[in-house]
C-alpha cells in the first residue's frame, strides 16, 4: 500500500489555483476585490499582452503592515473570517482567504504596502507561491500588486489562453463589471499604455454606466423600487433603444455579479410587446435582499445564485423595471383596447376585480409599483371567487359556436414538379404518381405591409414577406458554400461591442471573412467594419455583427457548422425587408414566385411559419354557405 501523505502546501496552492485563476481576468476580478475591500477610493489597473505577462493593481486603501503582507499570501489567510460564525460570509461574499495564495503560486509577485501612518511601507517578491525577496520601502499609503508571466510554471495551463486581444478584453470585462458594482470607487484601466476606461467614483450609478457602457446608452431609465425587504436599484433602457443582445445586461446581488434566467426573464417580461423579436434590452440592475434568502455558489469563479423565493424576485424585479418604464414620458404607449368580438359572447372574467380595492383599468398592471402590485394581489386573494359550474357551462357554449381553427399551416405539393429530372428509382412511388396539373396563381396583394396575398385555384395563401425573404436569403447564402459576395464601405463604419463580444469577433476573423465581413481592431471595445456582406444595408451591419458575436460566444461549444448557419440566419434576417416596409408589386411578385415554385418552403431557418393557406371550402363554412 502507497503511503497516505499530507500534499504539499506549494501542490495544495496549486489545486486551489486550478479553481481560482482561470485566466489574467480572473486575477483581476480577485485583486479588484481585494481593493474593494481594503477600502480604496481609486483602483488603477494596467496590463500589457493582455495581462499574461505583466498586470498591475494599485489601490489606495488601508495596506498591509508587513507581518500581515506575509501571511496574507498563505492558504487560508484571511482578515475577514475570524471564526466559524463568520463562516456564513462565505456564502455571500466569498472569502476564503485563498486567491492570493492561488495567485502567487502560479505567476511572479511583487507587493508594495503601507498602511496609512506608518513612516515605511513594505515590499516583497514571489516565485511560484514563495517569498524571495522583502523589504522595507518608501510608497504611498495603500497595495500594489504586481503579477507577472502567469502560469509559467504551469505550461498546461498556459495552452489554454486564447490570443492576448481576447484575454485582454476578458480583463476589461472584469474591471468594468466592478466598476458598475461599485461605483462609489474610481476605476481606470491602462491597456498596453492606453486608457481603456476611467469612471468617476462619485458614488453615482448612472455616471458609472455611462462610462462603462458608452454614449449609446446615455437615455437609460433609473429603477428605484422596494419590495418587503427586497431593494431593486438600477438603469434599463428605454424600450425604442433595444440591443440587438444579452451582452448589455449586467445584474447584481447583494453587489456579486451574477448569472440568472429568473433575473433575464423577469427584466424582459417587463417589456412584452414593447421591442421587437430579437432585441433585448440593456440594464444595470442591483438587486438586494437579506443574505439568507439567496445562496451565491462559494465557488469563487461562479456567478450562478439561487433565490430561496423566486417569485418574490421575479415579481420585485418584474414591477419595479415595469413601474420605472411607465414613468417616462415618450414611452410609445401600448393600447389594451378590447378586441370587437361581436360573434362570441365574452369570456366569463376569472375574477371579480372590481370588488377589489383599487380599481384596475385595462392597464393596470403595466403602472403598478411593486407595493401597489401586493396591495391588489392581496386584495384579488380576498375578493369572491367565480362558481367553476357557471364558468365550465359558459366555456362549454363558447366551444359549441366557435368552428374549426381558421387557418391551418400551407401543405404545398411535395411531388416533383415537372422540370426535375430522374424520378429516383427506389422511390417508385412517385413514378406513379400522377404530375399535378400547374394550378396559375395571381397575386391579390398585401395586408398591413406584412402580408402577401396569393390565390390560386380554390385555395389562398399568406405569405409572411419577411420570413419568405428572410429563408430564400439564408437558402443562397448556405448554397454558396465557398465566399460570399462583399461590398467594400466607403467609410468604415466603428461598433462599439462590450469586451467580449469584441474579442470573440477578432478571433473569428477568418469565418468573418468567408461570410464577407471584414473587421478591424479600432481600440477601447470597438471594431471597425470595412466590408459587409453584398445583400446587407450598412444601416444594419452593426447590428448584425453585434449579433453575430452573441450567436459566436452562445455557441462557442456547439460545432463550427451549427455556428455558422446561425450567423447565416443573422445576415439573412437582417438583410430581409421587412414586415412594415413598403414593397414594391414588382419586389412582391419575385418574392412570390420563388415561395410559389419551392417545393419546401415551409418554414424559415427559425422555424417560424412563411406560409399559411386558407382555402376556399374554410371560408365557405365560416360564412354558413357550406
Ligand atoms: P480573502 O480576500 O478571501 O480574505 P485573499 O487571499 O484575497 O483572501 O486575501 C488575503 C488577505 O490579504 C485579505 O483578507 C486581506 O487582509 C489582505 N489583502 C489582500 N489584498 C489587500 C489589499 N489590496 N489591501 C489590503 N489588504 C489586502
Ligand atoms: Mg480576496
Amino acid at each position: 500500500m502507497p503511503k497516505i501523505v499530507q500534499l504539499s502546501q506549494h501542490v495544495a496552492n496549486l489545486i486551489a489555483a486550478g479553481e481560482v485563476v482561470e485566466r489574467p481576468a480572473s486575477v483581476v476580478k480577485e485583486l479588484l476585490e481585494n481593493a474593494v475591500d481594503a477600502g480604496a477610493s481609486q483602483v488603477t489597473v494596467e496590463i500589457r499582452d493582455g495581462g499574461m505577462t505583466f498586470l498591475r493593481v494599485t489601490d489606495n486603501g488601508c495596506g498591509m503592515q508587513a507581518e500581515d503582507a506575509r501571511t496574507a499570501f498563505l492558504r487560508h489567510a484571511t482578515s475577514k473570517l475570524r471564526s466559524a460564525e463568520d463562516l456564513a460570509a462565505i456564502a455571500t461574499m466569498g472569502f476564503r482567504g485563498e486567491a492570493l495564495a492561488a495567485i502567487a503560486s502560479v505567476s511572479r509577485i511583487d507587493l508594495l504596502t503601507k498602511t496609512p501612518g506608518a513612516i515605511a511601507g513594505t515590499s516583497l517578491h514571489l516565485e511560484a507561491g514563495n517569498i524571495t525577496e522583502e523589504s522595507e520601502a518608501g510608497c504611498p499609503d495603500g497595495t500594489t500588486i504586481i503579477v507577472r508571466d502567469l502560469f509559467f510554471n504551469t505550461p498546461a495551463r498556459m495552452k489554454f489562453m486564447k490570443s492576448d486581444t481576447y484575454e485582454g478584453s476578458r480583463v476589461a470585462a472584469a474591471v468594468q463589471q466592478q466598476a458598475l458594482a461599485h461605483p462609489e470607487v474610481a476605476f481606470k484601466l491602462i491597456r498596453d499604455g492606453k486608457q481603456a476606461l476611467s469612471t468617476p467614483g462619485t458614488g453615482d450609478l448612472g455616471a458609472a454606466v455611462y462610462c462603462v457602457y458608452g454614449r449609446e446608452c446615455a437615455n437609460m431609465v433609473k429603477v428605484e423600487s422596494k419590495w418587503e425587504n427586497y431593494t431593486l436599484t438600477g438603469f434599463v433602457s428605454k424600450p425604442t433603444d433595444a440591443r440587438p443582445s444579452r451582452n448589455l445586461q449586467t445584474f447584481f446581488v447583494n453587489n456579486r455579479p451574477v448569472k440568472s434566467k429568473i433575473l433575464i426573464a423577469a427584466l424582459e417580461e417587463a417589456y412584452r410587446n414593447q421591442i421587437m423579436v430579437g432585441k433585448f434590452p440593456a440594464c444595470v440592475l442591483h438587486l438586494y435582499l437579506p443574505a439568507n434568502t439567496v445562496d451565491v455558489n462559494v465557488h469563487p469563479a461562479k456567478t450562478e445564485v439561487k433565490f430561496l423565493a423566486e417569485k418574490a424576485v421575479f415579481d420585485c424585479v418584474h414591477y419595479g423595471v415595469l413601474g420605472a418604464l411607465n414613468k417616462t414620458p415618450d414611452r410609445p404607449q401600448v393600447q389594451f383596447k378590447p378586441a370587437p368580438a361581436p360573434t362570441l359572447p365574452p369570456k366569463p372574467a376569472p375574477i371579480a376585480p372590481q370588488q377589489s380595492s383599487p380599481k384596475p383599468k385595462a392597464d393596470f398592471y403595466r403602472t403598478m409599483t411593486a407595493e401597489e402590485f401586493k396591495t391588489f394581489s392581496a386584495a384579488l386573494t380576498d375578493a369572491p371567487k367565480p362558481r367553476p359550474e357557471a364558468a365550465a357551462a359558459t366555456a362549454a357554449k363558447i366551444q359549441q359556436r366557435q368552428s374549426l381553427p381558421l387557418y391551418s399551416p400551407v401543405k404545398l405539393p411535395t411531388v416533383a414538379p415537372v422540370s426535375k429530372p430522374e424520378p429516383a428509382a427506389e422511390e417508385p412511388e412517385q413514378t406513379v404518381l400522377p404530375m399535378p396539373e400547374e394550378i396559375p396563381w395571381h397575386l391579390v396583394g398585401e395586408l398591413y405591409r406584412s402580408y402577401v396575398i396569393v390565390e390560386q385555384g380554390e385555395e389562398a395563401f399568406l405569405i409572411d414577406k419577411h420570413a419568405a425573404h428572410e429563408r430564400l436569403l439564408f437558402e443562397k447564402l448556405k448554397a454558396n458554400q465557398e465566399a460570399i459576395t462583399a461590398q467594400n464601405l466607403l467609410a468604415p463604419i466603428p461598433c462599439r461591442l462590450s469586451p467580449e463580444s469584441c474579442a470573440e469577433l477578432l478571433s473569428n476573423q477568418g469565418l468573418l471573412e468567408e461570410l464577407g465581413f471584414e473587421i478591424e481592431e479600432f481600440g477601447d471595445n470597438t471594431v471597425l467594419l470595412r466590408q459587409i456582406p453584398m445583400d446587407l444595408s450598412p444601416e444594419d451591419a452593426a447590428d448584425a455583427l453585434e449579433t453575430i458575436a452573441a450567436d459566436l460566444l452562445s455557441g462557442r461549444r456547439e460545432s463550427k457548422d451549427a455556428v455558422r448557419d446561425e450567423v447565416l440566419h443573422t445576415v439573412a434576417c437582417k438583410a430581409a425587408i421587412k414586415a412594415g416596409w413598403h414593397s414594391d408589386e414588382k419586389e412582391l411578385l419575385a418574392l412570390v414566385k420563388q415561395v410559389m415554385e419551392n417545393d419546401d418552403l415551409k418554414y424559415c431557418p427559425h422555424g417560424r411559419p412563411i406560409c399559411i393557406s386558407l382555402s376556399k371550402k374554410q371560408l365557405e363554412k365560416q360564412f354558413k354557405r357550406a
